[in-house]
């Protein structure tokens, strides 16, 4: 059985011919499928019987199921989803104060294995399908519908960096994209990709005219330290990523955004902020600055608010923007690298 989502309008249109009903008959399927939210066939009235009776025997709608839904205190949400083979993820939704965002996972499990992060101790499975990642976004779009709890009561920003790294499931990544934005109406614009310095994915997406935002997670301002922190990736080396960088804002004329996690007495030191911001010079960027959230086994610690202090006022005095990115979530572990496969 085929799942629907994850097929663009035309995709759908041509489900409709193929199935002897008009092509337009797509588009209402559309509309169903992700301005409705529906769940099943049944709802879908304006549909003739017969095309209905024929969806039913080739197609499934391939919408995941809610196990486990968790309210932090400051209001992000976190679902546990399970996929139509048994693999489990999770989404977050963030409340913010001018739109509300979804941070979505791209695979079940993360193949890169970062030391600091849980969802690369907790290894790999496999790539999340398109339908499978705006799935999510649907979701949480439904837990923001029945809680009513914000004004438009939809999600108006994506980010990719739940689970996974998006540009090694490159091709599921920009379909979701442009269903995004073709299909939700959501702007590319408020739309976040972040990769852990996939160079040709990076150079790759550059070229897609899709102006959407890229966040680099680069963590360390030298090859030896980032070495450390990301034993089995490093591919290429930061001068490349940087590079590939560089490119990516002159080809998109989009602000780069460089996440930097704060590790005590790891990559916190006043001589790393220097090598930073050397290496930022002149680049339209900013750098977020990440609080550590601990999980389980992971032999970190996070930055003291000095050190912190002291790292983003050094990088604010050599010109380079900076931001220190809030904690949301911690409550329910559903801040950045604490989402994980889950069994239960
Ligand atoms: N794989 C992609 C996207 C998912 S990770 C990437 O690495 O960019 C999303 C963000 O969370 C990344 O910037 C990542 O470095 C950061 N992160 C991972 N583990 C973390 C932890 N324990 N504490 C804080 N941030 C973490
Ligand atoms: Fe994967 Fe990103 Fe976590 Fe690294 S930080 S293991 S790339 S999800």
């Amino acid at each position: 059985m085929v799942p629907l989502l994850g097929l663009n309008t035309e995709e759908l249109r041509t489900v409709a011919a193929t199935s002897g009903v008009q092509a337009f008959r797509g588009n209402q399927l559309a509309e169903w499928l992700y301005q409705r939210n529906a769940r099943d066939f049944d709802r879908m009235s304006n549909l003739p019987p017969a095309f209905l009776e024929s969806l039913q025997k080739h197609f499934i709608i391939g919408r995941s199921k809610i196990i486990i839904t968790q309210r932090s205190t400051d209001g992000t949400v976190k679902l546990l989803l399970e996929l139509s083979d048994g693999a489990r993820i999770e989404t977050v939704g963030l409340p913010y104060s001018s739109h509300y965002s979804c941070c979505v996972s791209t695979q079940a499990g993360c193949p890169v294995g970062c030391g600091f992060c849980a969802t690369g101790q907790s290894g790999f499975k496999r790539n999340l399908t398109a339908g499978e990642i705006i799935d999510q976004v649907l979701s949480i779009g439904e837990i923001l519908k029945e809680t009513g709890n914000h004004g438009r009561g939809r999600v108006d920003h994506v980010t990719f960096m739940g689970m996974g790294e998006p540009l090694l499931n490159y091709d599921a990544t920009v379909k979701t994209l442009k269903l995004l934005n073709n299909e939700l109406g959501l702007s590319a614009r408020n739309l976040t990709v972040s990769t852990i310095g996939q160079v040709p994915g990076i150079r790759r997406l550059s070229q897609e005219k899709l102006p959407v935002t890229l966040a680099i997670s680069l963590h360390a301002p030298t090859d030896d330290l980032r070495h450390q922190l990301i034993p089995g990736f490093v591919r290429w080396t930061v001068a490349e990523i940087i590079s590939a960088g560089r490119d990516y804002v002159s080809q998109t004329g989009r602000r780069l955004t460089i996440e930097y996690c704060l590790l005590n007495d790891v990559n916190d030191h006043a001589g790393e902020a220097q090598q930073l911001a050397d290496l930022l010079q002149g680049l339209n960027c900013h750098v977020n600055l990440i609080p550590f959230n601990p999980a389980e086994g992971l032999p970190y610690t996070a930055s003291p608010p000095q050190h912190v202090q002291a790292f983003s006022n050094l990088l604010a005095k050599r010109g380079i923007q900076v931001t220190e990115r809030a904690r949301r979530g911690a409550d329910i572990d559903a801040a950045c690298g604490q989402l994980k496969q889950r069994n239960c």
